[in-house]
């Protein structure tokens, strides 16, 4: 346990506050078990009404757990409500009305209050998952000691409670953590790029930024915030930091041989800049991207049958994200799109695939978004599942072209995530004849 908790409990600060849990995953049950440490009356609230008290584990009898539609006097005498990573707070407004501002924080500004290492964080539409698992790549091997969190891994509450202490902390963080964060204040932050993502939850783009931002709003002059350089029209004359800036834009400085694409390049390039900041050498970080390979799901080879190549790219879930990985073929490109629809310009990807795609096969869902528009420009087909679509595209390939799953949406409408949707074009490749 950390010291700062203890200084907690001896100042006694929780004692006899109320506080409340929004959602009863793995962050909201290690704030759940944070605050119960502390001393405070702890009530989990989860829309699931499913959900039993055996999902509270070693809290159960300790923790009250409300299971089903929130409702304002689960909310009215909370002194603190914590909000899970997931949680779309806006949704809440009815029933936390009349609660002040200060005492709704998310999960990450909790456990961010207990830490005395420093933070490097960082956030974007796309690529956040592969920076940050580089970034620990490199720190790691230059010798220090990481805890890498937030969005992946680890809850940072279970952090402060349980591991060993770090010398950095490094997060990768969404915008809805951000929305309920107040005093958090990374060391170095990075903002990796923006585009339509999140629109079913966001009013518009410019809350969406707003929210982004949020990273950067309590960071100092000794603090650095590495912006890409494609945000320089937007953030040029607005207001939202007070901490050192640096622009950035991918460079052919490094061998990166597993991390292919353009947009890679900016990726391994905010890494660097960012741990430069804790005294890596160009050297040092050097060797560690060389060997770097990716996470499952992203632009991930599957295996070449009968020339064609086949590439999992499951996790792109924005079309800018998909288009990042048409560029990185200089193969021509079936690629394969579907599933639950979160916003975007369609015209504007039309535009920018053209000469690389050669045909477009849809599944499942958001095939009004996509049909009309792609239609115009090239060959589209459209099948109820991902099985038939990558059996269609399999039957008409060339040897030569590369079969791309990179749906730019995410997978509920058939899938539990992108990680079981990634599986299952796995499966499917893996059936198909040599
Ligand atoms: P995130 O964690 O932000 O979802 P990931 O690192 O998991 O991002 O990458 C998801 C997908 O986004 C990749 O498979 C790739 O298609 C795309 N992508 C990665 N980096 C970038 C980038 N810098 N710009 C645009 N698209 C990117």
């Amino acid at each position: 346990m950390k010291n700062s908790v203890h200084t907690f409990i001896e100042q006694r600060t929780f004692t006899g506050k109320q506080a409340v849990v929004v959602g009863c995953g793995k962050s909201g049950l290690a704030a759940a078990r944070l605050l119960d440490v502390l001393g405070a009356t702890v009530r989990v609230v989860d829309s699931n009404a499913d959900l039993t008290e055996t999902i509270l584990g070693p809290l159960k009898g300790t923790v009250e757990l409300v299971a089903g539609p929130h409702e304002k006097r689960h909310f009215a005498d909370a002194d603190l409500v914590v909000f899970s990573p997931g949680v779309p707070v806006k949704k809440l407004a009815p029933v936390l009305e009349g609660l002040a501002p200060s005492t709704l924080i998310s999960e990450l500004e909790f456990a961010s209050w207990f830490i005395e290492a420093p933070m490097l964080a960082v956030t974007g539409s796309n690529g956040k998952t592969t920076t940050t698992t580089l970034i620990t790549e490199i720190l790691e091997q230059a010798g220090h000691t990481v805890f890498t969190g937030g969005n992946i891994g680890v809850p940072l509450c279970d952090y402060v409670l349980d591991s060993e202490p770090a010398d950095i902390i490094v997060l990768e963080v969404s915008s809805f953590q951000l929305q309920n964060c107040r005093q958090f204040k990374p060391h170095v932050g990075v903002f990796l790029n923006f585009s339509a993502n999140h629109l079913d939850y966001h009013e518009n783009m410019d809350e969406y930024l707003d929210a982004k931002l949020a990273l950067f709003r309590r960071m100092t002059g000794e603090d650095t915030a590495l912006l890409h350089e494609s945000l320089r029209p937007v953030l040029t004359d607005r207001s939202f930091t007070n901490a050192h800036i640096q622009w950035f834009d991918g460079t052919d400085r490094f061998e990166a041989p597993y991390l292919p694409g353009k947009h890679n390049r900016s990726n391994v390039e905010a890494a660097w800049q960012a741990v430069k900041h804790f005294g890596v050498t160009e050297t040092q970080a050097a060797k560690a991207i060389s060997t770097f390979k990716p996470l499952a799901h992203r632009i991930e080879p599957v295996g070449e049958k009968k020339g064609v190549l086949y590439v999992n790219d499951s996790k792109a879930t924005t079309l800018d994200a998909a288009l990042a990985a048409v560029r990185s073929f200089d193969r021509p490109v079936r690629i394969l799109m579907g599933g639950v629809w979160k916003g975007g310009d369609v015209t504007a990807f039309a535009k920018n695939i053209a000469g690389a795609v050669i045909h477009v096969g849809l599944y499942g869902g958001a095939r009004e978004h996509l049909e009309p528009v792609l239609a115009e420009s090239f060959p589209v087909t459209w099948d109820t599942t991902l099985e038939l679509a990558v059996k269609r595209q399999a039957a008409q390939a060339d040897a030569g072209d590369v079969i791309l799953l990179s749906p730019a949406t995410s997978s509920f409408d058939q899938y539990t995530g992108m990680a079981q949707r990634g599986a299952d074009f796995k499966r499917v490749v893996g059936g198909l004849d040599d």
